[in-house]
């Protein structure tokens, strides 16, 4: 038989915004599924019907493409519910799953009861031993069962995790799970093992507050008759202080585009955020997804810094080739403009800043008397250079001849005439963009 191909896939409920923990969960994911040449599939888990908007549904799509993790497939759970009663009588008539009738206050003071003499709360099985005479009289009294799926108790629970290594649990150290409500919906722990095998997922990578519900969900594969898939826990994300942070969970794809962070900065961070590697500030995920590896992330919480993001923005910025960002710059913008200006910049928007620069009009700051002397001899010499390759080079070149300067004494004087700064783009590639006429009235302006 032929190893079957990756499938991995990203499983959101559309509850509320993707935000960078989730992000991040998608995007290794797909990391993942293109190492492995397989596929990536969306999967919303939408059977929380009164929590689920459609709103939110777009919201992650429309991130998923902003990001660059277009999905290979998308499924739905709310429209698989036939999927789930199929499989489930299957469970019901190998009795693997059973009616219980607690109410939550009754389960509360069990619990309560429990750790009250210092045991662990497990759900006590009482509802196991009703017959179905029991059954027929609550039905009679118009009671409906919700229903838990019966751990096996001989079978125990172990996996090899991607990331967190040799896991075991002990069946009898846990309740049987409620898998399904007394109106018939449906509680996430089955459904998504149903679809994972229906799926055909071979990797499970989740967050680690799922490590729990993945003991269980090892039992509902093999219940189902089918091979338990490969499954790896993150680390939850940290604020840079090292605390789970408020902000991280409402921070999202909206909030970082309007704070100037590209897709490209986003996916570079998050691609190795939780493993001690560097940061590649790669254009090309595929290349990320090459190197991309679960054994290098730790099982440590993952520190996501913003100033971080942003120094990776600026290194993406100072990569981008112009038709990647042609339709995001100023009016008349061209690519040599572009390739002048983009080592200066931390975020995109900024290029509106320096574009301003080179077309004018500028503030000059008030020069010293020297300077000004200077200024005008700089113009004189200019007006008297062919304007050829690198004005710049023969302008410099002249007046350093002509003058003895040399250094700041030579360079910060003209820079400041010509574009109003002390700092920015290289000269010779500004001095052309700034054009002769602009450039000798830019002179002549600040010599007074
Ligand atoms: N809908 C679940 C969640 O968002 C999916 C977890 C999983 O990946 O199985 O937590």
């Amino acid at each position: 038989m032929t190893q079957p191909k990756i499938v991995t896939r990203f499983a959101p409920s559309p509850t509320g915004h993707l935000h960078v923990g989730n992000i991040r969960t998608a995007l290794h994911n797909w990391l993942l599924a293109k190492k492995g040449g397989g596929r990536f599939v969306l999967r919303i888990d939408d059977t929380d019907a009164e929590r689920s908007r459609e709103e939110y549904v777009e919201g992650i799509r429309a991130d998923l493409a902003w990001l660059g993790l277009s999905p290979e497939g998308e499924e739905r759970q709310s429209a698989r519910t036939a999927l789930y009663a199929e499989a489930f009588a299957r469970l019901e008539a190998a009795g693997r799953v059973y009616r219980c009738y607690e109410t939550a206050q009754e389960l509360d003071l069990k619990r309560k009861v429990l750790l009250g003499r210092g045991l662990p709360p497990i759900y006590d099985r009482a509802a196991l031993a009703l017959t179905e005479a029991d059954h027929a009289a609550r039905a009679a009294a118009g009671e409906r069962p919700h229903w838990r799926f019966r751990l096996d108790h001989d079978e125990p629970i172990a996996w090899v995790d991607g990331i967190r290594g040799a896991q075991a649990f002990d069946p009898r150290q846990m309740s049987d799970p409620v898998v399904r409500r007394a109106d018939g919906s449906w509680l996430y722990m089955l459904p998504s093992a149903i679809d994972d095998v229906a799926m055909g997922i071979t990797d499970v990578l989740r967050g680690e507050d799922h490590v729990s519900n993945t003991a269980a969900q090892v039992q509902m594969f093999t219940a189902l008759g089918a091979p338990v898939p490969r499954f790896a826990h993150e680390a939850l994300l940290t604020g840079a202080e090292g605390k789970l942070s408020k902000r991280l969970g409402s921070l999202g794809v909206a909030q970082l585009r309007a704070a100037g962070i590209e897709p490209e900065a986003l996916v570079a961070l998050l691609a190795r955020l939780g493993t001690s590697d560097p940061v590649d500030p790669a254009l090309d995920a595929d290349a990320l997804a090459d190197a991309f590896d679960l054994s290098r992330f730790g099982r440590a919480p993952a520190r996501f810094d913003e100033a971080e993001l942003h120094r990776v923005n600026a290194a993406i910025v100072h990569r981008l080739p112009y038709a990647r960002v042609s339709h995001l710059l100023p009016d008349g913008m061209g690519v040599a403009a572009w390739d002048a200006i983009r080592p200066n910049l931390a975020h995109i928007g900024e290029a509106t800043e320096w574009w301003q620069v080179v077309t004018g009009p500028i503030a000059v700051p008030a020069a010293d008397d020297e300077a000004r002397a200077f200024l005008s001899q700089a113009a004189g010499t200019l007006a008297g250079l062919e304007w050829g390759e690198n004005p710049w080079a023969a302008l410099t070149a002249a007046l350093k001849d002509a003058t003895g300067r040399k250094g700041k004494a030579l360079f910060l004087p003209l820079r400041l005439a010509l574009t109003g700064r002390e700092h920015g783009p290289d000269m010779s590639a500004l001095l052309p963009l700034i054009g002769r006429d602009a450039a000798l009235e830019r002179l002549r302006a600040a010599a007074g």
